[in-house]
């Protein structure tokens, strides 16, 4: 067993977390008070090669392995304390550009994937619905065969990058009646007729991350763009569930635990109270103990996970085990880490106030929680 990373690993994380400090954490405050999405700044980011690192290069990518990938696009939220960049990064490449790349046909892959891969095309995924979250078998929008085109109807709620997404990778049901069976992926281009953004939602974190509900009303989409075959579409997303809960999400869970460790152990060490810095008060040691000791475990489950990955195993069981933990942990962490700030914590212009209001989607976005320990007692309670 080896728990250490390679020098070369080592130092592309380092890279990455200079270039998220040095090019993206200074105006998150700004873009997570307005909303606002920087175009310029997603270039500079396509540039670093972040938006496709997995991606294999003859598509545009740099073919970099899942703990590789945990290792930076943790560093990347560390580096940036910008979630919700991170968010739209992520899903941009995880659930939407990973799936296309896993299930698409030769003639997908080289149309979409290095415009993906480079930032250039961005891409998002229309799984979620007003009635349709974790009993996601249970998608509304249809898709009907006509000539050579299917027609898409329905709307999908909670999209992240639905306001800008190129591409948006649709999942629709051909019979409602099969449920999971009934399901196929279809890529839908943005200027496709008959699909809109209806709206933008407004959040309560990750507000650097724009949000949509997106409108398909008879919306015509060729057959060529069916990804997989008609009826498989959940393959395309149970396939990345590695990729999602224990490189995804994870990389943005540990990514945040660092940031907010590393600034409240500082904040400790320079914050005087009753004469002396606050640090030396034992129930602060106690939070940062916890801090610190949750952080590693949480590192380990993601990374066994990711490792699983990288060797040929399944480790989409352990993807689940890894979520269930760091997701809620992270709420917790984020409480206690606020909590060494004191007032100051509640206050703007310290990043914890932001980390605080972004940690609370962890239990809800890829599954929530309680799916994720369903997930792990069914495989136990067979
Ligand atoms: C900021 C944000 C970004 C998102 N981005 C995307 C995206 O890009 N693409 C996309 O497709 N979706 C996206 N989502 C949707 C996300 O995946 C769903 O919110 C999530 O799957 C939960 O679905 P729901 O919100 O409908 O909650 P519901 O499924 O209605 O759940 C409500 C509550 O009931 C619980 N519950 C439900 N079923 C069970 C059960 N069987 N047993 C026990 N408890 C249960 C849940 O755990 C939860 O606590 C996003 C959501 C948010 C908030």
């Amino acid at each position: 067993m080896d728990f250490g990373f390679t020098p070369e690993q080592e130092a592309f994380a380092r890279t990455v977390e200079k270039f998220a400090r040095e090019e993206v954490l200074p105006s998150v405050e700004r873009r997570d008070e307005t909303g606002e999405w920087d175009m310029e700044l997603w270039k500079k980011i396509g540039d670093m090669g972040l938006c496709g690192l997995p991606i294999p290069e003859e598509y545009g990518g740099s073919g970099a392995d899942a703990v590789t990938s945990l290792l930076a696009y943790e560093a990347f939220t560390k580096g940036s304390k910008d979630p919700g960049l991170y968010l739209s990064l992520g899903a941009h490449l995880f659930i939407c550009t990973i799936p296309i790349w896993l299930h698409g046909n030769e003639a997908q892959k080289k149309k979409y994937l290095p415009k993906l891969a480079s930032g250039e095309w961005i891409g998002a995924l229309g799984l979620t619905e007003p009635n349709a979250g974790s009993d996601a078998a249970g998608i509304q929008t249809t898709a009907h065969l006509e000539g050579d085109y299917y027609i898409l109807n329905g709307s999908k709620m909670f999209i992240t990058n639905g306001p800008m997404a190129d591409v948006v990778l649709v999942m629709a049901t051909v019979d409602k009646s099969k449920r999971a069976d009934g399901v196929t992926a279809f890529i839908v281009e943005k200027g496709t007729p008959g699909f809109s953004v209806s709206r933008k939602l407004n959040k309560m974190g990750h507000r650097t991350s724009p949000t949509a509900e997106l409108v398909f009303e008879d919306c015509k989409v060729p057959v060529e763009n069916v990804v997989g075959e008609v009826g498989k579409g959940f393959h395309a997303t149970t396939d990345a569930l590695v990729w999602e809960r224990g490189v995804f999400l994870a990389a943005e869970s540990l990514g945040m635990m660092a940031a907010m460790l590393e600034d409240a152990v500082e904040y400790a060490k320079t914050r005087t109270q009753f004469g002396q810095p606050i640090a030396k008060f034992q129930m602060i040691r106690d939070k940062i103990a916890r801090m610190k000791v949750t952080y590693d475990a949480a590192r380990m489950l993601a990374f066994r996970a990711a490792w699983m990955k990288d060797s040929g195993k399944d480790g989409k069981f352990e993807a689940s085990i890894a979520k269930a933990f760091y997701a809620d942990e992270l709420v917790k962490f984020a409480d206690d880490a606020l909590q060494v700030f004191g007032g100051y914590g509640y206050m703007k212009e310290y990043p914890i106030e932001r980390m605080y209001r972004d940690a609370r989607l962890m239990p809800i976005g890829g599954g929530t929680s309680e799916v994720q320990r369903l997930v792990v007692s069914s495989n136990l309670l067979r």
